[in-house]
């Protein structure tokens, strides 16, 4: 069934008009996009009037507003966090290349933001931190070793002043791990004695390895190896 616009005098389909002229008030007979264009023109020109009025209205129902927009949301929350989900699934690189821009484009900003968070939410962050390193334990590892090996005097003179203010606790320490691993712990002596490993070599010396200058340790360690070839060549011809 088809009907003609009295506004456009086009030929379309009965779905193409509003049902219920009532609703639209004088437009009853006009296509749809006649009376779309005709509202869009209407706010265009009158602007002022339409906000004023809004504004009166819901001053008006400020009640009546308030709860359709808790019923919009109550029914539509699934929807609206699916659909964020979708976008954000959808645009990673996007939002990623974004994340990165702002945070060049704004250093000082977001080093201020965070170090505002981490002292607000400490217990919160040590447990994100805790968490994050319990999942990436070869990450951890692989990143203090490549930490140790390029900043060693640092590290050497973080554990040494550590050792020297906390002398007790440390060989609790030590005393405490050794009782618990005793198989672990000897199994581990015998490798520093086999391989001549700094710590053991630094024992032979009579110093802590973070102490012993490695010139020195490179000679103990010769002089330890040439030892173990002479009894090597004993035992042969005995
Ligand atoms: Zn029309």
């Amino acid at each position: 069934m088809t009907k003609t616009c009295t506004h456009c005098g086009e030929v379309k389909e009965v779905g193409e008009f509003h049902e219920d002229g009532v609703r639209v008030g004088w437009v009853r007979g006009t296509c749809k996009v006649c009376v779309k264009a005709y509202h869009l023109k209407y706010y265009a020109e009158n602007k002022e009037k339409v906000a004023e009025r809004k504004r009166k209205y819901y001053a008006k129902n400020k009640e009546k507003v308030a709860e359709r927009h808790r019923k919009y949301y109550a029914e539509n929350k699934g929807k609206e966090a699916e659909r964020n989900r979708k976008y954000r699934t959808e645009n990673k690189e996007k939002e990623a290349e974004r994340n990165r821009k702002y945070r060049t484009e704004n250093k000082e900003k977001v080093a201020e933001r965070n170090r505002k968070y981490r002292t607000e939410n400490k217990e919160k962050v040590k447990e994100q931190i805790r968490k994050w390193h319990a999942e990436n334990k070869e990450k951890v590892a692989e990143r203090n070793r490549k930490y140790r090996t390029e900043n060693k005097e640092k590290v050497d003179g973080r554990i040494r002043k550590y050792r020297a203010e906390n002398k007790e606790k440390v060989a609790e320490g030590k005393r405490k791990y050794y009782a618990e691993n005793k198989e672990k712990a000897a199994e581990y002596h015998r490798k520093n004695i086999k391989n001549l490993s700094n710590s053991y070599v630094s024992s032979l010396l009579r110093m802590p390895a973070a102490d012993a200058p490695p010139e020195l340790i490179e000679l103990k360690r010769e002089q330890v190896k040439m030892y173990r070839l002479i009894k090597e060549a004993k035992n042969g011809i005995a």
